[in-house]
């Protein structure tokens, strides 16, 4: 089998002008073909994947997508800047390596999480993430305690989860846009107890039986990242992710003057810039993003080593559905498997809208497909309206 074709595509969802899903559809001579993505979906950057994904599709024309190793060795080796690579260039080599992928279990008529080794997970536990901006049809700014409460009431009891993240330092307690001056160095008081209050009301609204995450998206330094875990510990936190900004000497500190455990991966990239962590034990869940941490090929290597360090994971997904499945096919297949991040943008329809097949969790757990390949796809209709360039020979 042979690649004879990429089509990388821009994604335009309309309504929210911050969120641009990167794709690619790989085509092959056998008729099949495989759908991947780019998760650099937000923040700046997605145009560099976009870019990213067209200068790596020259490399893999003509080659067998059944030799991901290959295809993979190839990408990484054979281009300068793969062996140091950051977001935009693994974004660019998971892409290809996710349609890659599913080609392969289509090829063999399987579920990916065959390929991967199988259904260690047949139901995966899910958490619904980041609902300081609502759960729902669309995005909403939560910024009174009470508010926290009622979102977290409402995931676990008419949602069914048992889990749920709270990134408490998006807004600030007027219901702006939070300042990141308070947050750096030792917080003030009062800085610090705005997490605290929405933290006690969410706790006190949900139980004892419920796990509470907090998400930081590494705004913090180390030491204010240590104040709020600290300040956070009598409220029995499942994991504190991205406490501050990535390094795996920091999160070492942090790790050593706090009880929670600590979480990072969607800025890390590649086993390479995972293994300074697992040998500092500087993180105790890894969350390796397949769109960014270099594919399935990549992050199945990532998983097992992270597995020798009693490091768990829990693989980030925040793009289109396609990600979310993704991250569900991976999961299924992992010993380490902890729990499924169910972010926000999976209940949007602008996103929901790309993708064939919409998968939600159901009284917060969720499992894998069982139809071929990753199990979903982008729409003709998406294609059709994406920004497009076609690479072939
Ligand atoms: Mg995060």
């Amino acid at each position: 089998m042979k690649i004879t074709k990429v089509e990388v595509l821009e994604f335009h969802c309309h309504t929210v002008p911050f969120f641009h899903p990167i794709g690619c559809r790989i085509y092959t001579d056998e008729g099949i073909y495989g759908d991947g993505e780019a998760a650099l979906s937000y923040g700046v950057g997605y145009h560099a994947a976009f870019g990213m994904i067209r200068d790596l599709a020259q490399l893999v024309i003509g080659m067998d997508p059944l030799d991901n190793e290959v295809i993979w060795d190839k990408m990484h080796k054979e281009t300068f800047w793969g062996m140091a690579g950051g977001p935009v260039v693994f974004a660019g080599i998971s892409a290809i390596d996710m349609a890659v992928w599913d080609i392969r279990a289509k090829t063999f008529g399987v579920p990916l999480y065959k390929l991967l080794g199988g259904k260690r997970n047949p139901v995966l536990r899910c958490y619904a993430s980041q609902i300081q901006q609502g759960f729902g049809p669309k995005h909403e700014m939560l910024w009174k305690p009470e508010q926290y409460a009622e979102i977290a009431k409402k995931c676990v009891e008419a949602d069914g989860y048992d889990a749920v993240k709270i990134d408490f330092y998006v807004f600030d307690e007027n219901g702006g846009v939070f300042d990141r001056d308070r947050k750096r160095a030792k917080m003030d008081p009062r800085t610090l107890r705005v997490a605290i209050d929405r933290l006690e009301a969410v706790r006190k609204a949900v139980g004892d039986d419920v796990d509470i995450i907090i998400e930081n998206h590494s705004n913090l330094d180390a030491m204010s990242a240590i104040q709020l875990a600290n300040a956070a510990e009598p409220y029995n936190i499942f994991f504190f992710e991205e406490p501050n900004t990535p390094s795996a000497k920091t999160s070492k500190y942090i790790c050593e003057n706090i009880n929670i455990p600590v979480a990072n991966g969607e800025r890390i990239f590649s086993r390479w810039q995972y293994m300074p962590y697992f040998e500092a034990s500087a993180l105790q869940v890894a969350q390796p993003d397949i769109g960014t941490c270099g594919g399935f090929t990549e992050a199945k290597k990532i998983c097992d080593v992270a597995h020798t360090y009693d490091v768990a994971v829990q693989a980030h997904a925040c793009g289109s559905p396609l990600s979310s499945v993704a991250a569900v096919q991976l999961e299924t297949a992992l010993p380490n498997f902890i729990i499924h991040e169910h972010h926000l943008c999976f209940l949007h329809a602008y996103n929901r809208e790309l993708c064939k097949y919409d998968y939600q969790p159901v009284n917060g757990t969720i499992s894998a497909p069982e139809i071929p390949g990753i199990g979903n796809e982008w729409t003709d209709e998406a294609i059709s309206n994406a920004t497009k360039i076609t690479v072939e020979n």
